[in-house]
């Protein structure tokens, strides 16, 4: 394999016409790491990817891997290998020849790159399924075979575009775990783009959030997940309650709040009405409405709801420690 090389976006901009789609964003991503580009669908994830593939030409900025430029280098040129969300095989090649196929594009030899080929279909456990055609595959094992076949050209970025999202819950939990395998074994970048944040906390050792073209925060997962900088990030994360208190505006993880079944207790901050109760098995959601008419989600740990259960209707304090609120900074 190569060498992992770092990517780093410098004020990069991309507009469509006159639609601003990435907003001179900036960042810096060390080799060797899984990076996650998250955000709503539109927010600029695949044109940043596209750019740094060099699909998509910059409009302004510069990308660089490693210490070089890339603006103007072909895709070939940049080392890096581009994994699609529609796993594009050829359906008249075998998965052996599916995967040579940028060997065969060089003129290497037949035997050769079918060797070269069983070495990466080893890699992505697809060593017994080299003679098949892509129509006699799972979905699953066709992307095994997209990734076997990005990952040919010893790339030393690897660039992945919603590569789970075709795949039904259960292969999408057990393919990203192949992947972040993958990844270590290899040890070379990934840059993967997702609008799911739980794929993204899953994966990544850096995780950029992305709204409206801009990069809003970008930090290990549970630096965002306990500190998320903006409204934005804390309801889109997920699990975080957002609140004004005093002038401030704060956030409080849903597992940091506590239900108190004596509403006067001194220790509640808001009396609340209990709206509803959501078994999820781990754990139970409640569903609270405040006197002053903010609606708050608490996470309660099943057996310790199991021991003083509540039903809809009940009237219950809320209350949390001091060191559990985080500030946010208002989004722009
Ligand atoms: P995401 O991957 O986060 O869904 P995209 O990068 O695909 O976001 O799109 C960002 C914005 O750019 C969207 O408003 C989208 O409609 C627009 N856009 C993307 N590709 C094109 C294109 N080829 N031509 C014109 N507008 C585009």
């Amino acid at each position: 394999m190569s060498q992992a090389q770092s990517v780093e976006l410098a004020a990069v901009t991309k507009r469509y016409d006159n639609a601003l789609a990435v907003d001179a964003i900036s960042l810096k991503i060390k080799a060797g790491t899984y990076c996650c580009l998250l955000g709503p669908s539109g927010c600029g994830k695949s044109s940043t990817l596209r750019m740094i593939a060099g699909h998509e030409e910059v409009t302004d900025g510069d990308i660089v891997i490693g210490q070089r430029v890339v603006n103007n280098d072909t895709p070939a040129e940049r080392g890096t290998a581009m994994m699609f969300q529609n796993y594009a095989l050829f359906p008249h090649l075998s998965v052996a020849e599916n995967v040579a196929f940028s060997l065969h594009m060089k003129g290497v030899a037949r035997a050769e790159r079918l060797a070269r080929a069983a070495t990466m279909l080893e890699l992505v456990s697809m060593e017994d399924y080299a003679h098949r055609l892509p129509n006699q595959l799972s979905g699953g094992q066709q992307q095994r075979v997209a990734l076997a076949r990005a990952l040919m050209t010893k790339p030393s970025v690897l660039l992945l575009d919603e590569p789970l999202s075709a795949l039904d819950p259960f292969l999408r939990v057990r393919m990203r775990s192949e992947l972040r395998r993958i990844q270590s074994e290899l040890g070379i970048t990934f840059i993967h783009v997702t609008h799911s944040q739980e794929e993204a906390m899953a994966l990544a050792d850096l995780m950029v959030v992305m709204n409206d073209g801009r990069i809003v925060q970008a930090a290990p997962p549970r630096e965002i997940y306990n500190a998320p900088r903006t409204p934005f990030v804390a309801r889109f994360i997920g699990g975080h309650n957002i609140l004004e208190d005093g002038d401030r505006t704060i956030t409080l993880r849903a597992d940091d709040l506590a239900v108190l079944s004596d509403a006067g207790a001194s220790d509640a901050r808001r009396r609340a009405t209990v709206s509803e109760i959501e078994y999820r098995g781990v754990d139970v959601r409640i569903g609270l409405e405040t006197e002053a008419g903010e609606s708050l989600t608490a996470v309660i740990g099943e057996r310790a709801f199991f021991d003083q259960p509540l039903t809809p209707g009940a009237v219950v304090g809320v209350g949390w420690r001091t060191d559990a609120a985080h500030v946010l900074t208002l989004d722009r």
